[in-house]
C-alpha cells in the first residue's frame, strides 16, 4: 500500500535538521559525556506542586473524556491571563485548549489556509514549521530575515511574497534567534497583514521569556484581533513540555470551527492535565519568572564572555532560551563548526542551517545546562572559534 505524498513529503525531501542532536544523543547513549546545548528543554522538571495538582485531579476521577475545547475553568483562566497581558478583551469563546503549541500551530493553519494555499513563514524558523504547514496542506513560503538586520523581518520582504498567500506565521520571542521583534517590526507586519488580508498566526510560546521590557502580542495592534490566531503553550512558561498543553486565542468565529476540528482529531486534552494547568496558571507571574530566571542569568553570563572577544558575534538576545551566534568569521559553516565542536570538545550546539538558509554560518545555543557548565562550554566554543579563525587549515581536524 502506498503512503500519501503529503506524509512522505512532510520534511520537504531534505533532512529535518536534527542530525547533530541525534549524533550527540547517540554519543551520550554510548556513555560519552556531552554538554548538550541543543533542544529547548529546561534543566529543571515540572514543579512538584503542579505534579501534585495533576495527581490529585487524576485520583479525584478526572481521567475520563474531558471537555474538548478545554474545561470552562481553564478556558476562563487562559482568557483572563491573555486579557491581563494584552488588554485585548478576551473571553472563553476566544480560547481553544490544545495538546501543546505544536498542535495549535497545525490547527491554526488549517483554520487559515485551504489545501494548496501559500502560507508565509520567516526564515530562520523553528525547525518544524515547514512540515507543520505542509501537514495541513498549505504550501510553505519562506520570507528571509537577515543577520545584518538582527533577524528582524522587514515588511517589504513579507509584502514581496504575499501575493496569493493566506497567512503569515511569526514567532516572538524567537526560536532559533533569541530575538524579540521591535514595535516597529510588529507594526510593519500588522500593516502587511491588513493590506494583504492575511491571517497572522502569532507563535508566542516564549512570551514569559523576555529579558528587557515586556512581551507585545501583535493581536493587540489596531485591526489585528479579528485576523490573529495566537498560539500559546505552557511547555516553556511552566516547564511542562511533556504535559502537552497549550492554546489558540482568536476570534470566536474561528475558535468554534477549531473546536469541531479538535472533536475530529485530538478529542481534547486529558482532564487531569487541564486541572494541573489551571493550578499552574493560578500561581501567577511569580512561578513564570522563576522558570525563566536561569535563562536570564545565563544570557548575562554569555553577554559578559562574548563582550571580551570579537570573533563570535551575538545576535541581540532579547528573549527565549537561546542565543544565536554568528561564527562566519571562522570561515566555517554552522554545520561544520558544530560537527567539529562536538567531535573535538564534546559540546553539542545546533547548526544555524537546521533553521533555514538565512541562519547559515550561525549556531543556536540553548541555555539549558547549569550556569558553570554553560559558562565553561561557551568559553570553549569561543576559544575554538578563535583557533579556527586564526588557523583555517586545522579547523575541522578532530
Ligand atoms: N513554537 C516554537 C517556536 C517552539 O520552539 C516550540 C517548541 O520548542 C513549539 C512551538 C512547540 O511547543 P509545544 O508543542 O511544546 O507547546
Amino acid at each position: 500500500m502506498q503512503v500519501s505524498d503529503r506524509l512522505l513529503g512532510l520534511t520537504g525531501g531534505g533532512s529535518d535538521g536534527w542530525g547533530l542532536f541525534m549524533k550527540a544523543r547517540a554519543m551520550v547513549a554510548e556513555g560519552i559525556a556531552v554538554t548538550e546545548l541543543t533542544i529547548g528543554e529546561h534543566d529543571v522538571r515540572t514543579d512538584p506542586a503542579i505534579l501534585e495538582a495533576m495527581a490529585q485531579a487524576a485520583r479525584a476521577g478526572h481521567t475520563g473524556y474531558a471537555a474538548v475545547p478545554g474545561t470552562p475553568a481553564l478556558r476562563a483562566a487562559i482568557a483572563a491571563r491573555v486579557q491581563a497581558r494584552t488588554v485585548v478583551p478576551t473571553g472563553v469563546e476566544n480560547v481553544l485548549v490544545t495538546p501543546g503549541g505544536q498542535a495549535g500551530l497545525f490547527a491554526a493553519h488549517l483554520a487559515a489556509c485551504a489545501p494548496g494555499d501559500p502560507a508565509l513563514f520567516i526564515d530562520p524558523y523553528y525547525a518544524t514549521y515547514p512540515g507543520t504547514l505542509r501537514a495541513g496542506g498549505a504550501v510553505p513560503v519562506a520570507v528571509p530575515a537577515r543577520s545584518r538586520d538582527a533577524f528582524q523581518p522587514r515588511a517589504e520582504a513579507i509584502d514581496a511574497r504575499a501575493e496569493g498567500a493566506k497567512s503569515l506565521l511569526i514567532n516572538t520571542p524567537n526560536n532559533p534567534t533569541g530575538v524579540v521583534y521591535t514595535p516597529q517590526t510588529l507594526a510593519g507586519i500588522a500593516e502587511v497583514c491588513r493590506a494583504r488580508d492575511l491571517w497572522l498566526i502569532s507563535d508566542e510560546v516564549y512570551d514569559t521569556q523576555v529579558w528587557e521590557g515586556a512581551h507585545v502580542s501583535p493581536r493587540a495592534l489596531p485591526g489585528m484581533a479579528e485576523r490573529t490566531l495566537v498560539v500559546g503553550s505552557m511547555s516553556k512558561s511552566h516547564a511542562m513540555t511533556g504535559s502537552r498543553i497549550g492554546w489558540i486565542i482568536g476570534p470566536a468565529q474561528a475558535i468554534a470551527p477549531l473546536e469541531t476540528l479538535a472533536t475530529h482529531t485530538t478529542y481534547g486534552v486529558p482532564g487531569y492535565i487541564q486541572d494541573a494547568a489551571l493550578f499552574a496558571l493560578s500561581q501567577g507571574a511569580a512561578l513564570e519568572a522563576r522558570i525563566a530566571a536561569p535563562f536570564k542569568r545565563r544570557r548575562a553570563i554569555a553577554m559578559k564572555l562574548l563582550a571580551a572577544q570579537d570573533v563570535v558575534r551575538l545576535i541581540p538576545a532579547g528573549g527565549a532560551m537561546y542565543l544565536m551566534l554568528d561564527v562566519r568569521s571562522t570561515g566555517l559553516s554552522g554545520k561544520a563548526f558544530a560537527e567539529a565542536l562536538l567531535a573535538r570538545h564534546r559540546i553539542a550546539v545546533m547548526p544555524g542551517e537546521s533553521f533555514g538558509a538565512c541562519a547559515a554560518g550561525h549556531l543556536r545555543v540553548a541555555m539549558t545546562v547549569e550556569d558553570d557548565a554553560f559558562a565553561a562550554a561557551l568559553q570553549t566554543l569561543i576559544d575554538f572559534a578563535k583557533e579556527c579563525a586564526a588557523c583555517p587549515a586545522t579547523q575541522t581536524a578532530s
